[in-house]
Order: C-alpha cells, then sequence, then structure tokens
C-alpha cells in the first residue's frame, strides 16, 4: 500500500514538473504573490512571507502598473517601530488621502480590490469603485486605545480602517450611512465576507459598537466578523 503511494507521488511530482498538468498558482504555495492571480488558501501564509521582505513585496506592487505607492525608510514613532513601509495611494481606485501602511497590507489591498472589492459593487450598484475613505493604518496603541494589553494591528500599520466608498458614479457609500440598508447595505456586507478571503483580521458593525463606521482590515490573524 505505501509502495503505491509512494509510486503515485514520484507520478504526479514528474508530470507537475513537466508541466503536464497545470494547477493555478493560488493553488500552490511556494509561487510568489501576484495581484493578477485571484485569492487561494495559501494567500495569508505569502503575504506573511512578505512581512520581513521588503524588496519582494515591492516587487509584487512594481509588477502590476496600476499601484500607486512610493517605499519608505523604516521609522520608530513613540514606543513603535516601523519596517517594510509604503506610501500607498491605491490601484484601480484612489485611497484619500494615501495612507503610510506596511507593504504587505498594500499588497492585500491590491488583490482584495482587483478580486473582491469592485465585483461587489458591480453586482449590488452596477459600477467600480472610484475612491477609498479610511480612518488610516498605523496608530501607535494596543486594541481600543487601552492603556494595557495586546498591542493593536495598527501599531505596526498592518491593519486599514475604511469608512467609505465612492462610486464612478459619484455615489458615496458609508458604513455610518448605509449598513443594513438597502442594495448599499447589501454591497456592504458582501464586502465585508469577501474581504475575509484576502485579510486575515476582518471587524465591521456585526463585531461590535467600535466598527459601526468602519471595517478593520488587518493582516494576519484569523477573525472575519
Ligand atoms: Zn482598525
Amino acid at each position: 500500500m505505501g509502495q503505491w503511494l509512494l509510486i503515485m507521488l514520484l507520478v504526479l511530482g514528474v508530470a507537475l514538473d513537466k508541466g503536464m498538468i497545470a494547477i493555478p498558482d493560488r493553488w500552490l504555495p511556494w509561487t510568489p504573490i501576484s495581484i493578477e492571480t485571484p485569492p487561494g488558501p495559501f494567500l495569508g501564509w505569502k503575504l506573511a512571507r512578505l512581512a520581513d521582505d521588503p524588496e519582494a513585496c515591492r516587487a509584487v506592487l512594481a509588477a502590476d502598473p496600476p499601484q500607486r505607492y512610493t517605499p519608505l525608510d523604516d521609522v520608530t514613532r513613540g514606543q513603535c517601530e516601523l519596517s517594510n513601509l509604503v506610501r500607498y495611494a491605491g490601484g484601480q481606485s484612489r485611497m484619500q488621502p494615501s495612507v503610510m501602511t506596511r507593504c504587505p497590507l498594500a499588497v492585500a489591498w491590491a488583490v482584495f480590490e482587483r478580486h473582491e472589492l469592485n465585483a461587489a459593487a458591480r453586482a449590488h450598484l452596477g459600477v467600480d469603485v472610484a475612491q477609498i475613505e479610511h480612518f488610516g493604518s498605523f496608530a501607535c496603541r494596543n486594541i481600543y486605545g487601552r492603556a494595557e494589553g495586546r498591542r493593536s494591528q495598527h501599531a505596526s500599520a498592518e491593519a486599514l480602517d475604511v469608512a467609505a466608498f465612492e462610486l464612478e458614479d459619484g455615489r458615496r457609500v458609508s458604513l455610518s450611512g448605509h449598513w443594513g440598508k438597502g442594495a448599499e447595505g447589501r454591497f456592504l456586507k458582501e464586502v465585508g465576507q469577501r474581504a475575509c478571503k484576502v485579510f486575515g483580521t476582518v471587524l465591521g458593525p456585526d463585531y461590535n459598537a467600535a466598527h459601526a463606521d468602519h471595517f478593520h482590515l488587518g493582516v494576519g490573524g484569523r477573525v472575519c466578523r
């Protein structure tokens, strides 16, 4: 029995190696991230690998011309040390204003925008998103600003708080104004669900009152509420 399994694996290995079987990149843990590739089961792991590799991370953004970003030097602000930073101004849709964030978060956002955000916008509202309003990424603080306890993902600029979406036809859809209301509400709900395919941590109005007016989208962790 064990022999047969070994032979099967060998045959499979040779077939993969010779390109006789084509498996999409997103199903392979060892292929690098490309913004063109839809989210797959190893995306979180691939994003984690970019965390300490600014060169590889920036190369992912550079390979996708719509991405607007500027590499930034490492800085220390208060008690928070920041590395692998970029100033990110969005891809197809513009970040308003541009945001200082860790590079893997910008990559995650780019994948999310390309494959999930506009799909939700088109399905419920018939147009793409033109602009993103947000509350920023970096804040040197603990969770909920408590004096003690765990550091927030914002302390390392590994999360983005998204408050509203401006559509290409000029409409503005905000979490504070449209959550649970009509087509806009259904769009926002789907945005939250689709975000979980890309971001390890997604918190929104269904989670608690502190998130009533924004989605917290973080790289790393495993929460989808
Ligand atoms: Zn947040």
